[in-house]
């Protein structure tokens, strides 16, 4: 279709130098180019068990009432949350996903008269959200490369960059893609640093792989001394409904008020609360991801330190490896292979691939070609 009508001449400035998020390839799209039907895919931190049973269950016995509107208020869900957690759910937000959450904590804070502050190396929707509104992002360096947490965020760098216009500071912890995180008095006494004038999202998309003895903290205790702070989850990842689409934000209910008028009336769907609501009572079910992942980790591991590869440290469901070459050129020979990782040159890191972890069996697969890959 040709056309000599300048559109991007009409776009918002925020929305012109906007480019999208680039998410992981899909199965069906290597299918179709390769040509291959064995496909291994460990590029968006999937949970490879598939969704939990009762999740499936609730889905299935909802499918029934899908010419009603959901419930615009998430109520069943919310109360779930809200035992489970221990606090009010007043305090609650429902998103579309986590990242929906992200965009509505940027619609409510931010202008283009207001600034976000990130680290470099962070989540790509920290981005996306803050200049869509036409606020300016200020891009905090990250730990060296010599740094105990490479790559990581630096509280110092980030409280730098705040001043007068800042809104909103974006903290991934831990962070994706790097896997790295802040310790329980780093995050403290950033928290404690940041003036009240700024909202501070604590994004805590893979909390639920955080093994109890790393020094990874949830700053959900924490609600009650910063009324500024916002704590993001996701059901994407441990809680395998990637799908569906349902994330929340935990804050002050006076904040949750805020975001839940720029929220869409019915933002998360049927399917997904039910399912939500179901996957929150398997117990059993995030047991076995946390133990899946556990094994799966020590496999990536163990296959690395073989091949005399580094890889950031990580408490996540994802391992990023120094792969010593260009990240994208070997992550398009593995396509070849049947296997999908993510190539991180549009997050500051050209010679690292992120690779999710798999099954033992997709494990197994990706470390085989990655051997043959790298010795050629
Ligand atoms: C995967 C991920 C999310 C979750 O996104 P959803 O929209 O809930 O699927 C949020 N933050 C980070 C850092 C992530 O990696």
């Amino acid at each position: 279709m040709t056309c000599d009508f300048d559109f991007l001449a009409l776009a918002a400035p925020g929305v012109r130098m906007l480019q999208p998020y680039p998410p992981g390839k899909p199965e069906s799209e290597l299918r179709r180019e390769y040509g291959l039907s064995d496909i291994v895919k460990l590029a968006s931190n999937e949970n490879p068990l598939g969704p939990s049973p009762l999740a499936l269950i609730a889905v299935r016995e909802a499918l029934s009432g899908l010419a009603r509107y959901p419930d615009g208020n998430g109520f069943a869900l919310k109360t779930a949350l809200s035992a489970k957690l221990g606090l009010s759910m007043s305090m609650l937000t429902l998103g579309n996903g986590s990242n929906d959450v992200l965009e509505l904590v940027a619609r409510a804070f931010l202008t283009p008269e207001h600034e976000a502050v990130f680290s470099e190396h962070a989540f790509a929707v920290y981005p996306i959200v803050t200049q869509a509104i036409g606020a300016t992002a200020r891009v905090a360096k990250a730990n060296r490369p010599d740094h105990a947490m490479p790559y990581g965020h630096d509280p110092a760098a980030m409280l730098e960059l705040i001043n007068d216009r800042t809104r909103v500071l974006f903290i991934a912890n831990p962070n994706n893609p790097t896997g790295t995180w802040l310790k329980t008095a780093e995050l403290e006494t950033l928290l404690a640093a940041v003036p009240e004038h700024v909202i501070v999202v604590v994004d805590e998309a893979y909390v639920e792989y955080v093994e109890a003895e790393t020094d990874c903290p949830t700053a959900l205790p924490w609600l009650d001394r910063f009324p500024n702070l916002i704590v993001t989850r996701s059901f994407s990842k441990a809680y395998g409904l990637a799908g569906l689409r349902v994330g929340y934000a935990v804050s002050h209910p006076q904040v949750a008020d805020l975001l839940n008028r720029v929220r869409q009336p019915f933002n998360v769907n049927s399917l997904a609360l039910v399912a939500a609501t179901a996957a929150l009572a398997d117990l059993d079910y995030l047991e076995r991801s946390r133990t899946l992942n556990r094994a799966g980790m020590q496999q990536l591991q163990a296959a690395c330190r073989h091949w005399g590869l580094n890889w950031l440290p990580s408490v996540g469901n994802f391992l990023c490896v120094n792969v010593g070459r260009p990240g994208r050129e070997v992550f398009l020979e593995l396509l070849k292979h049947g296997v999908i990782v993510r190539p991180v040159d549009n997050y500051g890191l050209p010679d690292f691939l992120r690779i999710s972890v798999g099954a033992e069996a997709e494990n197994a697969r990706l470390i085989a070609a990655l051997g043959a890959v790298l010795k050629d």
